[in-house]
């Protein structure tokens, strides 16, 4: 599962698939990527995945609530300027975890080292500049 983060009313985003909705074949219905019976996914600069794990650390660690019960939220650009300008990347590093389960399955938590934080950190303040400059509200889910 991954969370994107992008701008609302984006209009920077390109399509990069396409194909026929299996869901209403082609008549255009209420599913999420379908737009008149095609689904399509669109990708922008100005928006960032990240594995929910992840996200929810480094919203935490921005002091913003990582969403709602769906996952879902939206931050206005400054808000998240402000919170990145006042943020301590160390507090979003996490180590490598290791787990044995008494099944004896092996879980391993690949953590977020502070690279990680960096870019990440870097790609929401060029998003939170971007939206703050479009006077438009940053969205996730
Ligand atoms: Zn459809």
């Amino acid at each position: 599962m991954t969370i994107t983060l992008f701008i609302e009313n984006d209009k920077d985003r390109s399509v990069v698939e396409s194909y026929d909705c299996d869901f209403c074949e082609g008549k255009g219905c209420s599913h999420y990527h379908c737009e008149n019976g095609k689904v399509i996914f669109r990708s922008s600069k100005w928006e960032v995945n990240m594995a929910n794990g992840n996200f929810v650390t480094l919203m935490s660690a921005l002091g913003i609530n990582p969403g709602n019960e769906n996952g879902c939220g939206a931050i206005d650009g400054r808000t998240l300027l402000d919170a990145i300008n006042r943020f301590r990347p160390e507090l979003a590093v996490r180590s490598t975890t290791e787990e044995h389960t008494e099944g004896g399955a092996l879980f391993i938590n690949c953590g977020i080292d502070s690279d990680y934080v960096t870019r990440r950190i870097t790609k929401l303040r060029e998003i939170a500049t971007e939206a703050a400059r479009r006077e438009e509200m940053i969205v996730w889910g």
